[in-house]
């Protein structure tokens, strides 16, 4: 038996009838763009992450480029993003026509370090984009205050921690926005591609209410320059299912987290993810990463064994040949260039069983176990 990174069959299996129930409701009504349903999961995301509002998007790249031209960043303009996160982040401020400037991260959490971001703060900067990575809330405290001293805008890149909090509160509820994907893999996942971003502020609501679809105020009279970035009213119908069941997946998550954290604790080889385990929704786990001693050889060898692992990310923004323009050079980003070579993605989904987690577990000591 083999056992995925992540299984989307599995969890399918679950809930087919109420999908394909709410995909033929959308059929029927032929509300394809901005339906009825679109409205109806904006509304329930919002309450779900603790603000007045949510707006629907074609995707979590889009959100946050859309949140950065909603607060008018653009050509000439610097926005903070740190160095070990998925590549959308920067591409993002890049379409906004401005420039990411890439801050290491912290050894313990993968997230972003303050303190560097505020040391690299120019009169240039402009917004910071805290990435709650794997589904662990960035230092938003350290952001927020950082932000505040230096006049910056925050977009919180969400993309990964649906319904994962920090001191309380929700992830994607500090900023001036929350960006969220609803790429089928992620915590909350469509069938097809989404993205959603949240707002306390109902003048930028607004303003994504029009970016999103071409500028419109009313068909025909176009306020803005926009775009055309809408959530399908599909994909919006079999988001809303989901969303009913978020937090009991998320729990399984965090299940699945603690026993891994339980069965690796013996292996010294073996670097188990830093969280406080006793915080409600602290980490949501979208992905189990740990760090690993000869990582490459250990993620073949679970291969041969049916057992299927990530890296997030093995190669960092900075070395990425897409960014060669930003100029950087080996040792810029020691942090994220030393987690790149050890970190590893164990499989990770609310329907691993606990025999698949203690099957990965012995695949890993028997590795460690050889010669
Ligand atoms: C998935 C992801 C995105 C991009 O979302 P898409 O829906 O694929 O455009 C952005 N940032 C992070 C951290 C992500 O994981």
């Amino acid at each position: 038996m083999n056992i995925p990174l992540v299984d989307l069959k599995a969890q399918y299996a679950t809930i087919d009838r109420e999908v394909q129930g709410a995909v033929r409701q959308v059929m029927e009504r032929c509300d394809f763009i901005l339906g009825g349903a679109v409205k109806e999961f904006e509304t329930a995301f919002a309450a779900y992450i603790e603000v007045p509002h949510c707006l629907g998007v074609a995707n979590g790249t889009d959100a946050l480029h859309l949140a950065l031209r909603a607060l008018n960043i653009g050509p000439g303009d610097e926005v903070l993003v740190p160095a070990n996160t998925y590549i959308a982040s920067a591409l993002a401020v890049t379409q906004a026509g401005a420039k990411p400037v890439l801050v290491d991260v912290d050894a313990a959490t993968f997230n972003m370090d303050v303190a560097q971001a505020e040391a690299k703060v120019t009169g240039a900067t402009k917004a910071i984009i805290p990435v709650h990575l794997y589904g662990q809330a960035a230092d938003m405290d350290g952001v927020m205050s950082m932000a505040a001293r230096h006049g910056l805008k925050v977009v919180e890149d969400a993309c990964q921690a649906h319904g994962a909090r920090y001191k309380g509160r929700r992830c994607g509820s500090f900023g001036e926005f929350g960006c969220f994907s609803f790429y089928p893999g992620k915590n909350l996942g469509a069938y097809g591609d989404g993205g959603g971003i949240t707002t306390s502020d109902a003048g930028l609501a607004r303003k994504i209410e029009l970016l999103r679809n071409y500028g419109q105020e009313v068909k025909y009279k176009h306020l803005l320059k926009g775009y055309n970035s809408r959530l399908d009213t599909i994909q919006a119908a079999i988001l809303k299912v989901k969303l009913a069941r978020l937090n009991e997946w998320t729990l399984a998550r965090r299940r699945n987290a603690a026993l891994y954290d339980q069965l690796l604790s013996g292996i010294r080889e073996i670097g188990r993810p830093r969280y406080d385990a006793a915080a409600d929704f602290g980490h949501v786990f979208h992905l189990y990463v740990v760090r690993a001693v000869r990582r490459d050889e250990l993620l073949e060898f679970l291969k041969t064994r049916g057992i299927f692992c990530g890296i997030h990310y093995p190669i960092p923004i900075p070395r990425l040949d897409a960014y060669s323009d930003l100029g950087h050079k080996k040792g810029d980003f020691p942090v994220t260039e030393k987690a790149a070579q050890e970190i590893l993605s164990l499989p990770m989904y609310a329907e691993l069983t606990e025999e698949n987690i203690k099957e990965v577990a012995e695949g890993i000591k028997a590795f460690y176990a050889r010669r």
